[in-house]
């Protein structure tokens, strides 16, 4: 079976002792992992260190960055590398959140530059994608968010891709309290693993996880997981709940 994976996106939440308490509530629970399960929690870049500390020892569970620069290194006055990431032992790094795209205005160009330096590095990028409303309101998010894979990840060889998570975030669902349904989810799910299929073949395809991200809580991770291309979640703000993060952690796919 592919890897399930629920991952925490933190956001830039939390002081450094609200950031303990909560690693070590989660972490303290009776959580539930499966063989070839994984948990990440991608932390602000100032707690990097201090709370992989924390999980050391702690099988299958990874600290992951939010973010990291598209240039190797240089003048970039107040920005991470991933070679800075390697060097504290990060393996994982998100890219192409929706917030970044809006925010910082990322293109689909810069993130397939950051998914380079990532793999160059022995960093697994946790590439994000999905549509705004306007283009679901318009039954183009298909289109959409081939559009995305194409010109961010389908230059990279069969090898690399399988190194590669994909997290599926519909826009209209991230902090919204509006999920999309389990069958909006499997939909689309379906759809970028049979663009993976069609470019790389369905023995790649079939190895790549391929999380569900917009407003997953406790209640419905179970309903959303068990659909069959849902390889688990990218949470925020239910991530920074212990008791709804570790329900959500106990519903990956057995
Ligand atoms: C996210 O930040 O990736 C996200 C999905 O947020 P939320 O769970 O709060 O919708």
């Amino acid at each position: 079976m592919r890897k399930q994976i629920a991952a925490a996106n933190w956001k830039m939440n939390k002081t450094i002792d609200e950031g303990i308490a909560l690693i070590k509530e989660i972490i303290h629970s009776d959580i539930k992992l499966q063989q070839g399960s994984e948990v990440l929690f991608a932390v602000p870049y100032p707690y990097l260190s201090s709370i992989k500390e924390l999980i050391s020892g702690k099988e299958n569970m990874f600290i992951a960055a939010q973010n990291c620069h598209h240039k190797k290194n240089g003048a970039y006055t107040g920005e991470v590398s991933v070679e800075m990431l390697n060097s504290l032992g990060i393996k994982h790094c998100l890219v192409g959140h929706s917030e970044r795209r809006e925010y910082f205005a990322e293109s689909n160009q810069v993130i397939a530059q950051k998914v380079d330096l990532c793999l160059e590095t022995g960093i697994t990028p946790v590439f994000c994608c999905g549509e705004p409303l306007e283009i679901r309101d318009l039954s183009s998010q298909n289109q959409y968010v081939t559009t995305q894979l194409n010109e961010s990840l389908f230059h990279l060889s069969a090898d690399d891709i399988k190194k590669v998570v994909i997290a599926y975030e519909p826009i209209w669902a991230i902090g919204t309290g509006r999920t999309a349904s389990s069958e909006q989810a499997q939909e689309m799910h379906a759809h970028i693993r049979s663009v993976l299929d069609s470019t790389y073949g369905s023995a790649v395809a079939s190895e790549i996880s391929i999380l569900y991200g917009g407003s997953v809580k406790g209640a419905n991770a179970n309903e959303l997981f068990s659909m069959q291309d849902v390889d688990g979640g990218l949470v925020g703000g239910a991530s920074l709940v212990a008791s709804e993060f570790v329900q959500i952690i106990n519903s990956l796919k057995k």
